[in-house]
This record gives structure tokens, C-alpha cells and sequence, in this order.
């Protein structure tokens, strides 16, 4: 679950989001979809404790990511606690940064081995596991620089998954690949869709992937949710002028 109360971010003068209130429910795959610069990649940056908030609240599953109760009232949470909450949340960018230096198996076993303190048997065994679901078993010893980019974005897939986090956060994953390698990175992120119970929130310009996989779409405009609804009823019969606009724009 994700819970954004009353979120406000700017940088200098310029407000990026206000008043920004949405909850993505447990086991939910929701989009979000609206013009460059609307600040879809802020709101992955907050969950990811890359910024910090100016107002309001966010909560990652039952607790509060950006303050701590002290005494009677809540304060900004320091850098242990989001260090803690951060193990909760995986998330895949439009670029793969890959260890370059280490097999495909060391880098989906890497962050298990060091940070959740799995035994390499453990953390071996998630590892040869989630190289299947993302269909790439034939490739768990070779070196990032022997693989495609959809397929490094594949392993970078997995390397998030195999920290079991709440929620699953995607950024533009497929942008930055050559179109015949798109399909196969979607079919993965549709599979485990639908095979898991993660929590997904993913950015992206792919709007038939967010027809095709999304529980629910928000469009996004100037900082706040102008309209949000199933992606059938989204993308052929929306409710706001912009969302129109938007969609003539891209499809
Ligand atoms: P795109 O679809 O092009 O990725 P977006 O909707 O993800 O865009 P954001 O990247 O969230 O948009 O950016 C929102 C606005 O905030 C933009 O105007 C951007 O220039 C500005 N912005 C983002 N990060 C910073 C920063 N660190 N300092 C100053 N301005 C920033």
C-alpha cells in the first residue's frame, strides 16, 4: 500500500506537486500517465527518499515513511528510519546500472546478501528463482556487457524483486530500449502482475502497456491528479478536456 496525505514538493519558487493525495491499495498495478514535467518521477523520488517533502505525508504499507512520532507529535523522519524503509520498496529506472564487474546472479543476489543478511544458499536459491520468472536461466553467468538492454533490464527487474519489497516502483523501464526489446520486459512486469501480490506504481509513455496491465491509470497534470479511473474507461472515455488533449497528443 502507498499512501500519499497533503503532499507538497517545490523546488526554489517552482511548486511541483500540491496537496497531492492518492493511495495505491495493497496488490494494486496503477499508471501514471500525463505531460513531461507534470512531476511523476518527483513523486518516485519521494517514495524513494531521493527528496524529501515539504508538506503532508507519505506511508508505505502500514507505517509513515516521512515522519516518526515524537512525544505527541510527528517530525521529520530521520536517515535511519528511511534507511529501514527503503528495504520495503524496490525500484527499476530507465537505466539498468548493473554491477558490471559481477555476474547476473551475483547482482540480483547482492543486495539479499548485504542488507537482509540471507545466507548465500538463501539468497542463491531467490536469485536462481527469480532468473526464471524474468527467462533468463541461461544467463545467470554471464557479465551485464554480454547481455541485451532488455534483458540487463530484466535482471535489474529481478535484482529489485529479490529484496521482497512491499511495493514495487517502475520508472520509464522501457524508454531507453531499442522497440524489439520493449515487448519482453513488458511480458515480464505483466507476468509478475499478475503472479504476485506486490504493490506497483510505475511511469511510463507505453500506453498500451498501461491499458493492457494497469488496475487503475492517474492523469497526472501540474502537480496533481486530474482525473483517475480503470484503463478501459481512461483511454476511451475520459471525464477531463486535458486528459482528452493529453491522449490525442500521444496515441
Ligand atoms: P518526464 O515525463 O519528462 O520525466 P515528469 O512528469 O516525471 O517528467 P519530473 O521529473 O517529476 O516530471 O519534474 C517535475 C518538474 O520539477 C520539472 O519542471 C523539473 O524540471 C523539476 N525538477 C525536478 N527535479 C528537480 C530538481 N532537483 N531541481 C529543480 N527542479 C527539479
Amino acid at each position: 500500500m502507498i499512501r500519499f496525505e497533503g503532499v507538497g514538493k517545490r523546488f526554489g519558487d517552482h511548486v511541483v506537486l500540491r496537496e497531492l493525495d492518492f493511495t495505491v491499495a495493497p496488490g494494486e498495478f496503477v499508471t501514471l500517465i500525463g505531460p513531461s514535467g507534470s512531476g511523476k518521477t518527483t513523486i518516485l523520488r519521494l517514495l524513494m527518499t531521493l527528496e524529501r517533502v515539504d508538506e503532508g505525508r507519505i506511508y508505505v504499507g502500514d507505517e509513515c515513511l516521512t515522519h516518526v512520532p515524537k512525544g505527541e507529535r510527528l517530525v521529520p523522519a530521520g536517515e535511519k528510519h528511511q534507511r529501514r524503509m527503503r528495504k520495503r520498496i524496490g525500484m527499476v529506472f530507465q537505466q539498468f546500472n548493473l554491477f558490471p564487474n559481477m555476474t547476473v546472479l551475483q547482482n540480483v543476489t547482492e543486495a539479499p546478501l548485504r542488507a537482509l543478511g540471507l545466507s548465500k544458499g538463501e539468497a542463491e536459491a531467490r536469485g536462481v528463482d527469480l532468473l526464471e520468472l524474468v527467462g533468463l536461466t541461461d544467463k545467470t553467468n554471464a557479465r551485464p556487457s554480454q547481455l541485451s538492454g532488455g534483458q540487463q533490464q530484466r535482471v535489474a527487474i529481478a535484482r529489485a524483486l529479490a529484496m521482497r519489497p512491499d511495493v514495487l516502483l517502475l520508472d520509464e523501464v522501457t524508454s531507453a530500449l531499442d522497440p524489439e526489446l520493449v515487448a519482453g520486459v513488458l511480458k515480464v512486469l505483466k507476468q509478475i502482475a499478475s503472479t504476485t501480490d506486490i504493490t506497483i506504481l510505475c511511469v511510463t509513455h507505453e500506453m498500451q502497456f498501461a491499458r493492457d496491465v494497469s488496475d487503475r491509470v492517474m492523469m497526472f497534470d501540474q502537480g496533481q491528479v486530474i482525473e483517475q479511473a480503470p484503463p478501459e474507461k481512461l483511454f476511451t472515455d475520459p471525464d477531463h478536456e486535458r486528459t482528452r488533449e493529453f491522449l490525442h497528443a500521444v496515441l
